[in-house]
Formats: structure tokens, C-alpha cells, sequence
């Protein structure tokens, strides 16, 4: 993060004097607290300063990478998850690649009854069973989807780190978000992650 010349002035005063007072800043500067106001802020906000009422504004310690730190490991991937495509494992490799198609997306999750987790399947499984040559009209996506327990996975209180460190460890593009059910009878698919979510996710801290 980028601070403006004032900005580090007032960290460099808070770091030395605090906790102090927005007032005794002011002074320190020969500004009013109101001018003041949108610098405390920004660096508030961003994490650098705290304030408490009563006592003032005091250095949290933080460098801005130990902020951004913070920061991805307390994004959830419940916060950032899209909605799960699923098929069942007897729809067709043709009716599975239309719903790739028209849903827009790059993974389809294959569920059983119940909703329950048994497999992913990826635009480079379809693409390599109709090179192929085989009968996509028929064949169903349960012979050629990675099935479980191969699928990588994540829950909703997993961090976006987390979940992006899988997504680069395992070389995939999408993890189906689960939730294992209490009684142990599977593994329940609540969303889907996938690197555009990551990729948002960036974005918009970028632009914050
Ligand atoms: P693409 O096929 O577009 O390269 P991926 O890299 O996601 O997409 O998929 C590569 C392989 O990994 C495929 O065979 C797919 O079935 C499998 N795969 C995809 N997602 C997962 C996952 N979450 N867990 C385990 N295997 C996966």
C-alpha cells in the first residue's frame, strides 16, 4: 500500500509518540483534527494504526505485507464460493460438455442422490475420451471422471490460502466446497472454488 507523504508523517508520529490523540497529531502537523480525518482513515482502516477510545491512536506493529497476510488467511472460502454445476455419473461425456457450455464453466461436479460428492470432471476429460473416438452420446461421465476419494476438496471455513494453495499444489483449476455429514454417510457438496474466484477475490482487494 501506498502512503502519501502526510500519511507516513502521522505513522512516523504515532509510532514514535503513541498512543496519542488525534487532537495532539493535529497540533503536531498545525492542522485541524477535521483535515486529519480521511489520513486516520486510510491508515486505520488499512490496518497500520489502531485506536482506542479514550487513549488514542497507537502503531499495531503490522507491516503492510503482514496486513495482507492477515488479511488472505482470514477471507473464508464460505465468502468468495460460486455455486456447484453438478451432474450424476450417468449423464452423457455430449450432455455434460452442453452443460459446461451453457453454464460457463470449466469443472462440473458429480453428485449422487442426496448431493453427496462422488467425482470432478474437467474440460481435458471430455476433450480426451471424444479425441477419443468413443461414443459420447453414450458413454456416461462416471468411466472417465477423477472419482472419489481422489478429489481434492475444501470446507467453508477453509481460508481463500488455503484453498488457493491446493488449487496450485494439485494443479487444478476447481475444488467442490464440502461439508462432511455427521452421521458419516458422505461428503455433501455445498459450492464450488476455482481459480476465478481467486482471481476476483485479488481484484477486488486491489481495488479496496
Ligand atoms: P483441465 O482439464 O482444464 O486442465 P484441471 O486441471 O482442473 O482442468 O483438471 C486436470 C485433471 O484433474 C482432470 O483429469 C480432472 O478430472 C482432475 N481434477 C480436476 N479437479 C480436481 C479436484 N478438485 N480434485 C482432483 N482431481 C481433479
Amino acid at each position: 500500500m501506498e502512503l502519501t507523504k502526510r500519511q507516513a508523517v502521522i505513522l512516523d508520529i504515532v509510532k514514535r509518540e503513541g498512543p496519542i490523540t488525534g487532537e495532539q497529531i493535529a497540533d503536531r502537523l498545525s492542522l485541524t483534527r477535521a483535515t486529519l480525518r480521511p489520513d486516520m482513515a486510510i491508515l486505520t482502516m488499512s490496518g497500520l494504526l489502531e485506536a482506542r477510545p479514550r487513549v488514542g491512536y497507537y502503531h499495531s506493529g503490522k507491516n503492510p505485507s503482514r496486513i495482507l497476510m492477515d488479511k488472505l488467511h482470514s477471507i473464508k472460502v464460505g465468502d468468495v464460493k460460486s455455486v456447484p454445476i453438478v451432474v450424476t455419473e450417468k449423464c452423457s461425456v455430449y450432455d455434460a460438455a452442453v452443460t459446461m457450455f451453457i453454464e460457463d464453466v470449466g469443472t462440473l461436479i458429480v453428485v449422487r442422490e442426496g448431493g453427496f460428492l462422488e467425482g470432478v470432471l474437467s474440460r481435458k476429460d471430455l476433450l480426451k475420451i471424444t479425441l477419443g473416438g468413443h461414443d459420447i452420446y453414450k458413454l456416461p461421465v462416471g468411466v472417465i471422471m477423477t472419482r472419489m476419494p481422489n478429489v481434492v476438496t475444501v470446507e467453508t471455513e477453509e481460508s481463500v490460502w488455503s484453498a488457493a494453495k491446493k488449487l496450485i499444489t494439485h494443479e487444478v483449476d476447481a475444488l467442490p466446497v464440502v461439508r462432511v455429514s455427521d452421521d458419516n454417510s458422505g461428503v455433501e457438496v455445498v459450492g464450488r472454488l476455482s481459480k476465478t474466484n481467486i482471481t476476483r477475490l485479488f481484484v477486488e482487494l486491489g481495488e479496496s
